[in-house]
């Protein structure tokens, strides 16, 4: 990292110290935080950047919806979730609302990796089957269970023996016209090839906008053959929800409201309490009860506690209250239009994409559509340098990875194309 600062090398020194080997930053120069607020961060020196990366804040960062509320539940009742608790059976049941009909129960956990973690486990108690299929770059987790089906977090994107991968269903580079069917026979093939190992499918795991594969959420429907494929054979969906879910996708509060398939089970967290640790997997009252009857019950002393559940309220109620998910949508398009504009002839932009606030901006060779990560570095870093922060992802690193919290504006937007296009000058051809 390139640090002249000496307050930044004093806090980088501080961090390597404790931290050590897993610290992870972002950035040649990393940012020093101070504070936050609606889509803007604000380091040491007041200095401002626009968040188009963080999708854990939805509803805006440090909003005071969320921290009134743990606030005061933390001044009346917080307590491990053995007791009954009417704030938390709110939460249960305003949340159970939001999915269709049949996904009735919800396990409250505290981070994706354990409502991913548990998800795995509901399907193998219910299918006796072991088999899972997951997508090339896929992340699903930390923990031992999730890192086994997330190639996407290993060096080598190796996955063990139970474990399939299939691609993305790409259709930019590939010019594939029906990416959905050739994405459906993937799935089968994996299937038949679990089959034949003798594992048999318990579950396919997809995160439903493809975050860390390139982002792909077009066209409408894209899931349903894959979806049928696996249900057909008597395997579950899990919805893995974490990046798409409470509304960033504009249309729907979920990623796979868009192309009319039923997940088994649903996970989620991120966004779920706006910062607050939490995280949950919803499904059918049976299979819920075929994992219970095998492992005597389930128990997690923090998922679900009062705090969660307050703060859980407090993102649903501002989601609704503000309009947010209508406003992901109509930011989402404007945004897209906007980039769509800095596209064309010489540029390295040379694709726009996504759903609502989660935008896929494909950085490439000018005038082809070989990808350039090399390029997408320094969009980034240049970005930054601007006071504007976007992330990278898909397997050359070269899709910009565009996630602001859901109450964007249209002067954000502004902010945020101009210094795009900026950054972009130098690049073109
Ligand atoms: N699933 C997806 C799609 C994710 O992006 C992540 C986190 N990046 C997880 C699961 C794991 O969530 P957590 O870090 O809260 O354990």
């Amino acid at each position: 990292a390139v640090v002249e600062d000496p307050g930044l090398a004093a806090a980088l020194a501080r961090r390597r110290a404790s931290f050590g080997a897993a610290s992870v930053l972002f950035y040649d120069r990393p940012i020093h935080m101070a504070r936050a607020s609606g889509a803007w961060m604000y380091d040491v020196d007041g200095r401002g950047y626009l968040d188009l990366y963080n999708n854990v804040p939805c509803i805006g960062h440090s909003h005071p919806a969320v921290a009134e509320a743990i606030a005061r539940q933390a001044g009346i009742l917080n307590t491990n979730t053995r007791y009954l608790v009417d704030i938390v059976h709110d939460y249960a049941e305003r949340l159970l609302a939001e999915f269709p009909a049949g996904l009735d129960n919800v396990v409250l956990t505290c981070t994706g990796s354990e409502s991913n973690d548990l998800a795995l486990r509901m399907a193998e108690a219910f299918t006796g089957r072991r088999g899972v299929i997951v997508t090339e770059l896929a992340y699903h987790g930390n923990s031992s269970s999730t890192t086994a089906i997330s190639p996407g977090s290993r060096a080598d994107r190796s996955v063990p023996a139970h474990v399939r991968t299939v691609p993305p269903p790409e259709a930019f580079r590939s010019g594939d016209a029906d990416p959905g069917a050739s994405f459906g026979a993937a799935v089968q093939a994996a299937i038949d090839d679990l089959g034949r190992a003798g594992f048999g499918i318990s579950a396919l795991i997809i995160d439903t906008i493809f975050s860390s594969d390139g982002v792909y959420a077009a066209p409408e429907g894209l899931l349903v053959p894959a979806v049928e494929a696996v249900q057909a054979a008597g395997g579950l969906f899990i919805a893995d929800e974490v990046q798409p879910g409470f509304g960033r996708t504009g249309q729907s509060m979920w990623g796979f409201g868009a192309h009319g398939v039923t997940p088994d089970i649903v996970t989620m967290g991120k966004p779920m309490g706006n910062g607050f640790p939490m995280s949950g997997a919803v499904t059918r009252p049976e299979i819920l009860t075929a994992f219970c009857a095998r492992n005597a019950g389930y128990f997690n002393t923090f998922g679900g506690n009062p705090l969660a559940a307050a703060a859980g309220l407090a993102v649903l109620d501002t989601l609704k209250g503000e309009g947010l998910l209508a406003n992901a949508s109509a930011m989402g398009a404007h945004l897209r239009e906007g980039v769509r504009g800095l596209c064309g002839e010489g540029s390295v932009i040379g694709d726009v994409r996504g759903a609502g606030l989660f935008l896929g901006v494909e950085i490439s060779r000018p005038g082809t559509r070989e990808p350039d990560g090399a390029a997408a570095r320094a969009v980034i870093n240049g970005l930054r340098e601007r006071g504007v922060m976007v992330g990278a992802t898909g397997p050359f690193g070269n899709v910009l990875k565009v996630r602001p919290p859901l109450c964007f504006n249209r002067d954000d937007a502004a902010a945020f194309l101009t210094a795009l296009a900026e950054v972009c000058v130098p690049l073109a051809r």
